[in-house]
């Protein structure tokens, strides 16, 4: 592969950078630098990891920058000023990094970083993307399913190339995440950019985890919200489904109007069925709605978009400086 260098540690360009949301993850942030570091050392290249501070309340800044300060030639932190979400704070650490192979992983050590070597091998075989996939997931049941149906809807409503959506295990070569940077969006889902540039993609089997310590930062809304801005986000396929719900509808109630007006003039005026109809009407009702808060969401998207406002505000980054 050109280009890709791993010699010494320190300020020239390293092999891996590894890049990591950080949002209230005080318990957690000790044992994964402990593992991950190892790791790193083991993989006998350069390497550096930038964590962002998503605005943690939990001291998790301070934490950070004690783990700088064991190893300040390799460690970056980014401070937001408050907390703009998990993709805005991968965003801005990866415009941070400087690696040859960046991967992405979660704090909360779910996604094990003893896998890292499997993703860097695959990009060292020439993939531009390795994405891992959970086998064995550890979450509740209810995660579990949601996760299969939203896979399944999303890979049917966008043409995005991605097993697990999920999983942020994942590794991508520099030109990918230039591309990624060069998008601009100011919502976004990091891995799916990803699928959308990769032209060499490979799925990696990754172990999975509970999560140790602290708590999931996901409730039901905002899984809803996250998979609402990934479709809309990635497929224009929502709205088109509901221009041909709306075709369909149309032909057949044009067909029942006909029936009617025909029976009108055969049989005569006719009252039965009132129930019916009404349920029959609030059933379009239900559609309309729907398609209306559909054609809301692009509206609100379009509408963030335009504005062009800064999508997160960096307070302060901590640099590395050399040993
Ligand atoms: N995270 C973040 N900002 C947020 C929410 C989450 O930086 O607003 C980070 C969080 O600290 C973790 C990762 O994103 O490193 C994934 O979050 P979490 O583990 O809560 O998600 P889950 O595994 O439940 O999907
Ligand atoms: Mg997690």
């Amino acid at each position: 592969m050109a280009g890709l260098s791993s010699s010494g540690a320190g300020v020239e360009r390293p092999f891996v950078s590894v890049v990591i949301p950080v949002f209230n993850e005080a318990e957690n942030l000790r044992p994964l630098f402990d593992r991950l570091t190892k790791v790193l050392d083991e993989l006998g290249t350069s390497w550096e990891i930038v964590f962002t501070d998503d605005g943690s309340k939990d001291g998790s800044v301070a934490l950070l920058l004690e783990l700088q300060r064991l190893r300040p030639s390799q460690i970056h932190v980014i401070e937001f000023s408050r907390n703009f979400g998990q993709h805005m704070a991968v965003l801005a650490a990866l415009r941070q990094s400087r690696g040859e192979v960046v991967i992405t992983i979660d704090a909360d050590m779910q996604d094990p970083p003893e896998e890292i070597p499997k993703l860097v091998d695959a990009i060292r075989k020439g993939h531009d993307v390795a994405g891992g996939y959970r086998v064995d997931r550890q979450d509740t049941r209810f995660r579990r399913t949601a996760s299969r149906i939203v896979n399944a809807l999303r890979s049917r409503a966008t043409s995005l190339n991605m097993r697990d959506q999920g999983c942020m295990l994942r590794a991508y070569r520099r030109e990918i995440v230039d591309l990624i940077l060069q998008s601009n969006e100011s919502i976004t889902f990091v891995p799916a950019l990803a699928a959308l540039y990769a032209s060499n993609p490979v799925d990696v089997a990754v172990q999975h985890a509970p999560r140790v310590g602290g708590r999931s930062k996901y409730n039901l809304y905002r899984l809803v919200r996250l998979n609402f801005d990934l479709v809309t986000g990635f497929s224009a396929a929502p709205l088109q489904i509901f221009s041909l719900v709306g075709l369909i509808v149309s032909a057949l109630s044009g067909a029942l109007v006909l029936l009617l007006a025909i029976r009108r003039l055969v049989v005569g005026p006719e009252v039965e069925g009132v129930f019916t109809l009404i349920g029959i009407l609030f059933f379009f009702q239900g559609i309309c709605i729907t398609g209306i808060g559909i054609m809301g969401e692009y509206v609100a998207r379009i509408y963030q978009e335009v504005r062009r406002r800064p999508p997160y505000v960096i307070k302060k980054i901590h640099e590395p400086r050399p040993e």
